[in-house]
């Protein structure tokens, strides 16, 4: 523990950002991260508790009191070692987790937790700036071939601990650009896309090969007839062949099957889900020429569904130049603050108002569609109703019908599963749920029922978050090693 008195010496400080109405006119990055001083301070506030409760909350199990510590000390150098070893891609969390482990730090108790993730965020990016972060390149080779199906954060895990255990693996990604999510879901201003590339290079040089634009899966419709998912394929290969070509295969093809409002009026213009409307955006920023780009200029914008990816439509549409954006969330509004001691240690339930909400945004809670209405084949407005908790069910409360302009709606109310005709095609047990079936334990985990065949990420386990799916690649990663070596030296 660097200062015994620290916490109660110093607050919390949160990164800055730039001012919306500079932000508004691009597509950067516009949080200011601590300096060198400030986050030394962060550090100091860390009470290295007995039992750290942040290394539970945090899925990758990263070693907090540790890396604070060491920030406070000015070690920044074994500061990032410590890191590295728990969580193969810093820079990622460090800008988009939500941060459970803050949630869960014994100062969130009764005062304001420790600025975990601004400390993670200066660690890394002083880590790159410096040179530090080098490919770390086998030493023995096993011989071992390992196909990867799927370049979001689960994938890019995976393929890193086996290339580092050394094995020869092969990613393979349906789409132009390697990142998943992280590429053509969250938008730059939350995520430039270069600290996708960098890893991409010092991923090459440990020796993983990466295939864009192969889809693995069936010959015909893979993605299932008229598909909105993303898919920028250009070549196609079997699960037969894959299996034949490798030693083992590793499924981390995401949870893409969007949840649709099968409302009348469904089928008018203008109504699209998110991930029609947020990869566009993604692709322009990294300079490439769309015909139509799906817009919001001078729209009214109504995104169904209140969470992260909605948030992320309201940010992109005001960036656009949106006339007016209204976010609908069916639960009734959550309270501003938490009850800390009944919460803590877990996720709480509350308020969360995100910075592309502060660009301006028009918020309606407790809030149901009942029908989209249009002229023209165009969809312009919205029939609602309000609805509250009665028994525990979801019910309208009549006489709140109430019609809403909109030229765009945006549906941003989840994910179902992964697309079952790549699950399928390989012949993959699934869950109650639709997604890949395969537990997590310690022996045999991540394997599904099809021989030699694992699954990590959403595909496994549902939409979830980042952090999520670097756990789980790197564990399966493990499982694989095993599988193929049988014994594993990767951590878990
Ligand atoms: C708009 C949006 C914003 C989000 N914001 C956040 C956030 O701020 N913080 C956070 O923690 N989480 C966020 N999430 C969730 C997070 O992005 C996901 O949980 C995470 O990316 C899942 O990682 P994954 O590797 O399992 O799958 P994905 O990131 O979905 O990657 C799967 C990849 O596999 C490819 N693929 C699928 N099938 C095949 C196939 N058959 N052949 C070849 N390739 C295939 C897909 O094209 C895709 O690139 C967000 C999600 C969305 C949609
Ligand atoms: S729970 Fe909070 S105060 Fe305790 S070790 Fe973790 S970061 Fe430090």
């Amino acid at each position: 523990m660097g200062k015994v008195t620290g916490f109660m010496e110093y607050g919390r400080l949160e990164e800055g950002y730039k001012p919306p109405a500079e932000r508004l006119k691009h597509y950067k990055e516009f949080v200011v991260g601590l300096d060198e001083s400030q986050a030394k301070i962060q550090g100091a506030r860390c009470m290295d508790c007995g039992i750290p409760f942040c290394n539970n909350g945090c899925p990758v199990n990263n070693i907090i009191p540790d890396f604070n510590d060491l920030v406070y000390r000015g070690d920044w150098k074994n500061a990032i070692e410590v890191l590295h070893s728990t969580n193969n891609f810093p820079e990622f969390t460090g800008r988009i987790c939500p941060a459970p482990c803050e949630a869960a730090c014994t100062l969130n108790v009764s005062d304001q937790a420790v600025g975990i993730k601004s400390i993670e965020h200066a660690i890394i990016d002083r880590a790159w700036d410096e040179g530090w972060v080098q490919p770390r390149v086998a030493k023995h080779k096993t011989g071992k071939k390992v196909a990867v199906v799927g370049s979001g954060p689960a994938g890019l895990a995976a393929a890193q601990q086996l290339a580092r255990a050394g094995h020869d693996v092969t990613l393979f990604e349906k789409n132009d650009r390697v990142g998943g999510l992280l590429r053509y879901g969250i938008p730059d201003f939350k995520m430039e896309k270069s600290h996708i590339d960098r890893r991409v290079e010092q991923m090459t040089a440990e020796g993983v090969t990466f295939r864009t634009g192969v889809l693995v899966g069936a010959a015909k419709d893979p993605l299932g007839k008229g598909s909105k998912v993303t898919n920028w394929a250009k070549e196609t290969i079997s699960p037969e062949q894959l299996q034949k070509d490798f030693d083992a295969v590793v499924l981390t093809g995401g949870a893409e099957q969007s949840r649709d409002l099968p409302v009348p009026g469904r089928d008018l213009d203008g109504i699209h889900f998110a991930m029609e409307f947020l990869p566009q955006q993604n692709k322009v920023n990294a300079g490439d020429k769309l015909k139509g780009q799906l817009r919001a200029d001078g729209k009214n914008v109504i995104v169904i569904g209140g969470g992260d990816t909605g948030s992320d439509c309201v940010g992109t549409s005001n960036r656009h130049g949106a006339v007016s954006v209204t976010q609908f969330e069916v639960m009734p509004r959550p309270p501003e603050e938490e009850n800390r001691p009944m919460t803590w240690p877990y996720w709480p339930i509350k308020l969360r108002t995100s910075s592309s909400h502060d660009e301006g945004c028009e918020r309606e809670f407790a809030i149901s569609t009942k029908e989209f209405i249009g002229e023209k084949g165009k969809v312009t407005g919205l029939k609602t109703v309000r609805v509250e908790f009665k028994d525990g069910k979801l019910v309208e409360i009549p006489g709140t019908e109430v019609t809403m302009k909109a030229d765009l709606v945006l549906l941003a109310m989840g994910f179902v599963s992964p697309v079952a005709g790549i699950l399928d095609a390989f012949g993959i047990e699934k869950d109650a749920r639709g997604n890949a079936k395969a537990h997590t334990d310690f022996t045999g985990g991540y394997a599904t029922n099809v021989p030699k065949v694992f699954a990590a990420g959403d595909i496994r386990r549902g939409q979830s978050l980042v952090v999520w799916a670097i756990r789980e690649g790197r564990q399966a990663a493990r499982a694989v090693d095993e599988f193929l070596m049988g014994f594993s030296d990767l951590p878990r």
